[in-house]
């Protein structure tokens, strides 16, 4: 059976969809991609859509990059993977030391994984580990923000505010202190310091909230009290880091230097599985002390590292500074504002949009429950050629970070068209 039907009912004969009732899955008209050339996704019949969400988020140069495709087969001729616990690997240190050199951490240590989820849980078992070692067991609680997304796995889905149909797994989540704002953080924090071991946020932007921006200057401010008061500053830049943002981190648009920072979704340009959790000196050097005492940390994965992720990952560091991505990232960004304002933002059934650098969110203000607005208004801009993909009722925007003004142009045209002819 060839043709989009074919493969589709093919895909729900054996694919079990993250995130999807596979029930409705072969009626809502999935896309059956077969290859791809830069920003364009093209399906098993030839039909070509912009990837406006990065392929989730990860995507940062484009698809089928010529200098990424060739790091991958240099390593190929060298080397996929060679574990990473108890040994080395040449390129993999490459990257470590690349990363090493850019990130906001001091004295950086990098420990890496496969996804965002697993570098968040790595930081919080670092964290726990850490105060232990310092004879400071009480110190086990965390603090978060609402709407806080860090990952599906438990100790990452305890961070996360829930919501997603997550709630059923309440009973396996620990509990943690929670803000509405991230000035009420900062008061939490003067009070309950003493229990607490770290403090985790997403910098500036709260991604799977719907793309919620955050002051700079509070998040300094309570980088500041965390450092005051002993406390440790988790960062999770999954989503943010890597020219996100118009910075290579969050976290240096708000002067926060964190003792822990979680990687991952644009750390290979979106080519393969990686992420990494970067640990500073203060936080590595607790672990030092004789082998196979209580002071290595026990946690590692299979793929962590692996030599494959580690040399596109190295390579799409450089292309982002010799390509001046970042200079794009601030321009394309004007411009989508721009466009935003002049052709969506006024329009009845939009709440508020939302904008930092390259990651943006329009929330549509249905009139009532159940009129699953943010999925109709993605289908309409998928049938035009755009692929968007909602939270909820927040249209996310997540152009390439190599986007071009004609391409602002035609995803805000799309979003617009499909507004108005959804929202009537
Ligand atoms: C996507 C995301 C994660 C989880 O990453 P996965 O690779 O999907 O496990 C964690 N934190 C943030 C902020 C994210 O956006």
């Amino acid at each position: 059976m060839t043709g989009i039907e074919g493969w589709v009912r093919r895909d729900a004969a054996v694919v079990w969809h993250g995130f999807t009732q596979m029930a409705a899955y072969a009626e809502s008209a999935p896309l059956i991609v077969e290859r791809a050339e830069g920003r364009e996704l093209i399906d098993v019949d030839g039909r070509r859509y912009l990837d406006a969400i990065s392929s989730l988020w990860v995507t940062t140069l484009g698809h089928h990059v010529a200098e990424l495709d060739a790091a991958i087969i240099d390593q190929l001729g060298r080397v996929a993977h060679s574990t990473m616990l108890g040994n080395g690997n040449r390129v993999t240190i490459e990257l470590a030391e690349a990363l090493a050199a850019r990130v906001p951490v001091d004295e950086p240590h990098v420990l890496f994984a496969s996804d965002g989820a697993a570098a968040v849980e790595q930081a919080l078992k670092i964290v726990f580990q850490y105060w232990w070692l310092r004879r400071e067991p009480e110190r086990t609680a965390y603090l978060t923000l609402d709407a806080a997304y860090h990952g599906d796995t438990v100790g990452s889905l305890s961070l996360g505010a829930g919501g997603f149909g997550t709630d059923l797994f309440d009973p396996l989540r620990f509990p943690v202190l929670r803000a509405p704002s991230v000035t009420a953080m900062v008061d939490l924090l003067r009070t309950h310091w003493r229990k607490l071991a770290a403090v985790v946020i997403e910098p500036l932007v709260q991604g799977a909230a719907g793309m919620m921006l955050h002051d700079p200057d509070a998040l300094h401010e309570l980088g500041e009290e965390c450092r005051r008061l002993g406390v440790l500053l988790i960062c999770d830049e999954v989503a943010t880091g890597f020219g996100r943002t118009g910075t290579l981190f969050a976290s240096e648009q708000c002067g926060l230097r964190p003792d822990l920072m979680c990687l991952g979704k644009g750390i290979t340009g979106g080519y393969l599985p990686m992420s990494a959790t970067v640990a500073s000196g203060r936080v590595f050097a607790e672990f030092l002390g004789p082998d196979l005492s209580e002071r290595t940390f026990y946690h590692g994965h299979s793929y962590g590292g692996n030599a494959l992720a580690a040399a596109v990952a190295l390579r799409h560091l450089q292309l982002l500074d010799e390509w001046d991505v970042l200079a794009n990232v601030r321009e394309r960004s004007i411009e989508l504002r721009a466009a935003l304002d002049e052709r969506v933002r006024s329009l009845p059934a939009v709440k508020e949009v939302r904008l930092c650098g390259l990651m943006g969110g329009v929330e549509l203000a249905p009139a009532a429950d159940g009129l699953r607005w943010g999925r109709r208004v993605c289908a309409e801009a998928v049938g035009r050629g755009v692929l968007l993909r909602p939270l909820g009722d927040v249209i996310v925007l997540m152009p390439m970070l190599t986007t071009t003004s004609a391409e602002i142009d035609r995803i805000v045209d799309v979003l617009q068209g499909a507004i108005v002819e959804v929202c009537r």
